[in-house]
């Protein structure tokens, strides 16, 4: 670590002393309380989890914390947030600034504001050379296609369902090893493009994919980048995809199990080998899934 950071790191340590991180307006019964961090506005504690409560997040994680009495729905910038088993989830987007960020809760007891900080995150850069050129500097023929799925995908990752939610456990879809983590900048070419969305699981042609969980299919198609692709809706916001799949063997509508083969992995789309590249949403935000899998299989969600 060279010096800058550490620097950046005492500011924010005396920031966030300062700063107040429950802002309450009609919640009479709320309790947030943290049995570590400073909060002057703090009321009584009805909080009976023994964990710290996370109080920041990076770029491309996830803010946690207990849905305050009296409310039941949540927004961050303008969308609805996932609550899950009494914990507000919110999927922090890969291209956030560092600074502060408020979650709007609202519900019976009124409206409230809960407050996070976001801090900077450096991913590491990958250089990646791609052999079809048009991959990387697509043909004016193709700009209007790839706009056009670009749009189709946005969509899908913008659904909020409100589907019952089973999503703990949240597995794997291929057994492998990783080839290329969430967030890595990216340089395909001598181009720099934008931040990985997803992780790369290294498999053979052919392997089946699994859903991580229940969930119901809202895309599939051959796309210009993502080669045949999936996308799975599992209910609040959470949206997974599923990309250069060799074959895809569910349509649009159908409702999949956990562990339910969706399709094979293959090569198909911008790739440099046989993989398959994992994204998952939060509130429209692609968030590193390893992360998602630790949070649902591991600390008592
Ligand atoms: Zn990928």
């Amino acid at each position: 670590m060279s010096q800058a950071p550490a620097t950046a790191a005492s500011v924010r340590s005396a920031r966030i002393a300062a700063a107040s991180f429950l802002l309450l307006t009609g919640f009479p019964g709320a309790s947030a309380a943290s049995p570590d961090a400073p909060l002057p506005k703090q009321g009584s504690t009805g909080a009976t989890s023994t964990e710290s409560l996370q109080t920041s997040a990076v770029p491309g994680g996830i803010f946690r914390f207990p849905l305050p009495d009296g409310a039941d729905r949540a927004h961050y910038q303008g969308k609805p947030v996932m609550v899950h088993r009494g914990q507000v989830i919110v999927g922090v987007a890969i291209d956030t600034l560092p600074g502060d960020y408020e979650v709007e809760l609202s519900g019976p007891g009124g409206t409230a504001r809960h407050g996070f900080r976001v801090v900077a995150k450096t991913y590491p850069e990958q250089r990646i050379t791609i052999a079809n050129r048009r991959m990387v500097d697509p043909l004016p023929e193709d700009l209007e296609r790839i706009r056009d799925e670009r749009r189709r995908q946005l969509e899908k990752y913008d659904l909020f369902s409100n589907r019952k939610l089973d999503i703990v456990p949240f597995a794997k879809p291929v057994e492998g090893a990783t080839s290329s983590p969430f967030g890595r900048r990216r340089i395909l070419n001598d181009q720099p493009r934008s931040p990985h969305s997803g992780l790369d699981i290294v498999a053979a042609t052919g392997t089946p994919i699994r859903a991580p969980a229940p969930g119901r299919v809202v895309l599939t198609g051959d796309l210009f980048f993502n080669g045949n692709t999936v996308f799975l809706d599992h209910g609040q916001g959470l949206v997974t995809m599923y990309c250069h799949m060799n074959g895809i063997d569910v349509s649009e509508g159908d409702e999949v199990m956990r562990g339910e083969v969706i399709g094979q992995v293959g090569a198909t789309g911008r790739v440099t080998g046989a993989h398959l590249h994992w994204s998952v949403s939060l509130n429209g935000n692609r968030v590193d899934p390893t992360t998602v899998m630790e949070m649902l299989n591991g600390s008592g969600l």
